[in-house]
């Protein structure tokens, strides 16, 4: 049996072309679109993961740890391995890998698909209130509130001179810099269940809610558990992504653009 250039199959069959796709992840959508790849004849991935948390959840397949050395050692980075697309799938608030891909790519002549999750955006009975920055999301806190802060441990720096309020911090590792005067820290990975968000927003007593958009289901519970207790919440809006990368909003979509590009390559 041979395999059919035209389709995309099962990885059964011999194969001679190739597609290399790097997947920079970091995110649930970059493990589901390894995986979703991991059976597609033709398309061989490998992830690269940032070494942010110290114990990652590995993709299946192939995977590299640790930053490029910019955008100019990504270029030569996917020339040396033969990078035929690169998935930029990290996380919508990772804006320096994603402008570092955007340039990478248009140097060495690279296909660049963005897969991201569509924002969060409120409903009946959120009390959100737009930010555009994490520092902006400081200087808006009451004093004596008792903030819930999911910013992730990055950004807890940016509320370190908060000292009139208390803070429930929650993050997967410790934050390294600077934290509030008045904090507890929480460590744990999701996903959250809103009945596990509701618990915790009402044993600490918290009246604010602070994260970044950064949308999909994994962490969506809070918000839910906000609105059904009437917490206010601050949404940090996402940075503006520039340039002019197609963008899809998810993994079966990315799977269908990766096929056809890889049916037109063969
Ligand atoms: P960032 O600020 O956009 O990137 C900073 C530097 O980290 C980049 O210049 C690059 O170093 C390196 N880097 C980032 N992502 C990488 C990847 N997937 N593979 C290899 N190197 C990478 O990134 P960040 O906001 O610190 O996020 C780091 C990682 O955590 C990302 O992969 C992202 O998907 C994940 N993450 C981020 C957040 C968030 O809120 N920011 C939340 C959840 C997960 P070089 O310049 O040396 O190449």
């Amino acid at each position: 049996m041979v395999c059919d250039k035209t389709v995309v199959c099962d990885k059964t069959v011999e194969c001679d072309h190739t597609v290399k796709v790097l997947i920079l992840g970091g995110t649930t959508e970059s493990r589901a679109l390894a995986s979703a790849l991991d059976t597609v004849q033709g398309i061989d991935t490998i992830t690269s993961l940032a070494g942010r948390v110290t114990r990652p959840i590995l993709p299946v397949g192939q995977t590299r740890i640790g930053g490029f050395g910019g955008p100019e050692a990504l270029a030569v980075w996917l020339r040396d391995n033969a990078i035929d697309v690169v998935v930029d799938a990290t996380h919508p608030f990772a804006s320096t890998i994603g402008a570092h891909a955007e340039q990478a790519t248009r140097a060495s002549g690279v296909a660049l698909l963005v897969l991201t999750r569509p924002p969060w955006t409120a409903g009946e009975g959120d009390r959100w209130t737009s930010v555009a920055s994490l520092p902006d999301a400081a200087s808006a806190i009451t004093p004596g509130s008792r903030v819930f802060l999911t910013t992730g441990r990055q950004g807890v720096r940016y509320f370190a001179c908060v000292d009139h309020s208390w803070f429930l911090v929650r993050s997967i590792d410790p934050p390294t810099g600077p934290v509030p005067p008045h904090m507890t820290l929480h460590l744990s990975r999701g996903p959250f269940d809103i009945d596990h968000e509701s618990t915790l927003l009402a044993d600490n007593r918290i009246d604010l809610l602070i994260t970044k958009n950064s949308g999909g289901d994994m962490t969506r519970a809070k918000l839910d558990a906000a609105r059904v207790t009437s917490i206010p919440v601050l949404v940090v809006d996402r940075p503006v992504r520039t340039g002019s990368a197609p963008t899809v909003f998810d993994v079966a979509a990315a799977v269908d653009w990766l096929a056809n590009r890889s049916s037109a390559a063969s």
